[in-house]
Formats: structure tokens, C-alpha cells, sequence
């Protein structure tokens, strides 16, 4: 049922964002990709993207702390395939620090990734949406949405922010056929979580081994990272006609760390 809807996903030249694109290529979504990295890497992703599930994949460079920029990522999607139905707000970055040296230009850089641009993506593709009469958000938030670490004052705001968000955004739109979730992993190995240990060694005056044990496993009941593909499973599942009644909720998938 997803064959030949468009999907945006922000955030996807690299880690859960690109497991969504890979997801949603294979199931006939035609993409805009979005992100930061190198063009000739970028561009063989495109490609592949492409090629090997016989979609249309457009790249589109927009920074997600400039609202024009985002404006023009959606208005691209609909000049190009003639609206959004898939919005996969994912574009996030993490920076390990106490509150008192906290670098403020650093927390109005994720305040502005990881919840302004949810807010601008969605406020230009819901009305596209509308005119469909059928869409699909799903924000990549964490489980930093719900619970709380030391050291990520910003990182834990925002994605907090993107909690109360999708709830807002799933009732301004339960009736038009437009579902908003988001979806809170724990910690997933990826590119983000792997720059993040020598930080946190670093704060925390610990090998790198003990970060990975004893600070990142340490909450999750099953002692067990995420595999992307098991996020972009999840991702796939609320984008389906089977998931059109779960609207506003949080998706926890973190081995049980929230649980407790
Ligand atoms: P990643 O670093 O692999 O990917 C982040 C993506 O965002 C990249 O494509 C990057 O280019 C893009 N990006 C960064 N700044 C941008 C900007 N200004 N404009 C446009 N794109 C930008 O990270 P990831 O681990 O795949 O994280 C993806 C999302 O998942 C983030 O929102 C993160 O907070 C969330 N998350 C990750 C984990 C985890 O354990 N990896 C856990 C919970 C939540």
C-alpha cells in the first residue's frame, strides 16, 4: 500500500534516516533524501536507492536550522511528485556537556535540528497532506523524550519538545486521515552513538569500554543496542494502513529502559 507514495525523510545520508530510506525504497516510496555528508557518497546512495528498487530518489541539501531551506525541501517533494505523504522528521545531532558549560550557539543548534525543523517540516507538508487526504509523520524522537540522562540538557529538551509536538500535531489532524507518532529508540548503533563515547569518556573519566557497558547498556533490560533496521521495521509499521488508529503515541523501542 506505500507503492508510489512520496516520502521525505530529513536527516537520511546516514544511520536510522538512511534504514527508513532503504525501507521505504523497497516497499515503491518515491524519496527526497536529505542530509550533510559527501556528495559522491551521497550521490551513490541516490543511486543505488534508485536503481535497485525501481523508485524515483531525489537528494536535496537543506539545512534543517534554516526554515526557508526546509520550506524549499517540501515544496521540492510536491513540484516533483505532486505533494508529501510520508514526512520521517529524523535530522538529529547530540552534544555531552553540564548545563554550566554548555555551549549556548550549541544548544540553540539542536534546539533548532532536533525540534524546530519537526515544527517547520510539518507546518508546510500537512497542508499537502490535506489535499490527499491521507499522510503519515513519524518523528524520530528518543528515549531521551521520556526519560532524562546528565550532560544532555539540550538533547533531552528537544527531544522532549518532539514528544509534545507529535501529541499536538496528532490532534490537529486525527481527522483528516493523517497519523503523527513518534518512535523512541534507546540507543542504536550508528554513526551518531559511535561519535558520541569518546565525549562521554571524556566527561565521564571512563574507558570507552565502560561507556558502551556501563552508561549507554546500562538502562536497557536486554543489554542490547537497536539495529537500524529493527527502527526502520517500526517506522514501516505506523506508515501502514494497519496502523491508521495509532495517532499521537510513543514508540518505545529500548530494551526496556523506560520500563523502569
Ligand atoms: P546520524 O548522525 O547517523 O544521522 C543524522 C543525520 O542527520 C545525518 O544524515 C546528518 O547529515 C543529518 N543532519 C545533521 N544535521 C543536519 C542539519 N543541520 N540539516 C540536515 N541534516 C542534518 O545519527 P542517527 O543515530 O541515525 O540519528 C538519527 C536520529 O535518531 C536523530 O534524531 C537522533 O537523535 C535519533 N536517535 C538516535 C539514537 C541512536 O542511538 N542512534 C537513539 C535515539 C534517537
Amino acid at each position: 500500500m506505500l507503492k508510489d507514495k512520496v516520502a521525505v525523510i530529513t536527516g537520511s545520508t546516514s544511520g536510522i534516516g538512511e534504514g527508513y530510506a532503504r525501507a521505504l525504497a523497497a516497499k515503491g516510496c518515491n524519496l527526497v533524501i536529505n542530509g550533510f555528508g559527501d556528495a559522491a557518497e551521497i550521490e551513490t546512495l541516490r543511486q543505488s536507492l534508485a536503481e535497485e528498487n525501481g523508485i524515483t530518489c531525489l537528494y536535496h541539501n537543506a539545512d534543517m536550522t534554516k526554515p526557508d531551506q526546509i520550506e524549499d525541501l517540501i515544496n521540492t517533494a510536491d513540484a516533483e511528485f505532486g505533494g508529501v505523504d510520508i514526512l520521517m522528521n529524523n535530522a538529529g545531532i547530540q552534544f555531552v556537556a553540564p548545563i554550566e558549560e554548555y555551549p549556548p550557539q550549541t544548544w540553540d543548534a539542536i534546539i533548532a535540528i532536533n525540534l524546530s525543523s519537526v515544527f517547520h517540516s510539518m507546518r508546510f507538508s500537512i497542508p499537502l497532506m490535506k489535499k490527499r487526504g491521507w499522510g503519515r509523520i513519524v518523528n524520530t524522537a528518543s528515549a531521551h523524550a521520556i526519560v532524562a540522562s546528565p550532560n544532555k540538557g539540550a538533547y533531552v529538551a528537544a527531544k522532549h519538545g518532539v514528544a509534545g509536538l507529535t501529541k499536538t500535531a496528532a490532534l490537529e489532524v486525527a481527522r483528516d486521515n493523517i497519523t503523527v507518532n513518534a518512535i523512541c529508540p534507546g540507543y542504536v548503533w550508528t554513526p551518531l552513538v559511535e561519535a558520541q563515547i569518546p565525549d562521554t569518556a571524556k566527561s565521564r573519566g571512563m574507558t570507552e569500554e565502560e561507556v558502551i557497558n556501563d552508561v549507554m547498556l546500562a538502562a536497557a533490560a536486554t543489554k542490547k543496542f537497536a539495529t537500524i533496521e529493527q527502527v526502520a521495521a517500526l517506522a514501516m509499521f505506523l506508515c501502514s494502513d494497519a496502523a491508521e488508529n495509532i495517532t499521537g503515541s510513543l514508540q518505545s523501542i529500548d530494551g526496556g529502559w523506560t520500563a523502569q
